[in-house]
């Protein structure tokens, strides 16, 4: 079935929204930043409605997972320290950061 987007659906009845098939590593997500290190008090953890804030004990922070975070920025709210923002947020210093969360769900 078409639309006015021009796309198939894969199934009728369920138009397909525009980029319904962009790859989620191009998508914007949140990411945690250097203040973070040594603080890890876990209240970003504690109001992230889609359990995707992640680390391990001997872990220097905690790290987002940009295929499951909906962006609903609560954990930039929660954080004591400042150390969450939108990917288009975040600090020219902590730049690497954004790399440093999406290497940490690698396989
Ligand atoms: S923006 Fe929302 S979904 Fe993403 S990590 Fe923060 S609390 Fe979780
Ligand atoms: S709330 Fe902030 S300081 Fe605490 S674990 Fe989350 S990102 Fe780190």
């Amino acid at each position: 079935m078409g639309n006015q987007w021009g796309f198939e659906s894969p199934l009728p009845h369920h138009p397909v929204e525009p980029g319904a098939f962009l790859n989620r590593e191009e998508m914007m997500t949140h990411v945690i930043c250097e203040p973070c290190i040594g603080v890890k008090d876990k209240a970003c953890v504690d109001v992230c409605p889609v359990d995707c804030i992640h680390g391990e004990a001997t872990d220097p922070q905690l790290y987002i997972d940009p295929s499951i975070c909906i962006d609903c920025t609560l954990c930039v709210e929660a954080c004591p320290v400042d150390a969450c923002f939108a990917e288009e947020d975040v600090p020219p210093e902590w730049q690497d950061y954004i790399r440093i969360n999406r290497e940490y769900f690698l396989p």
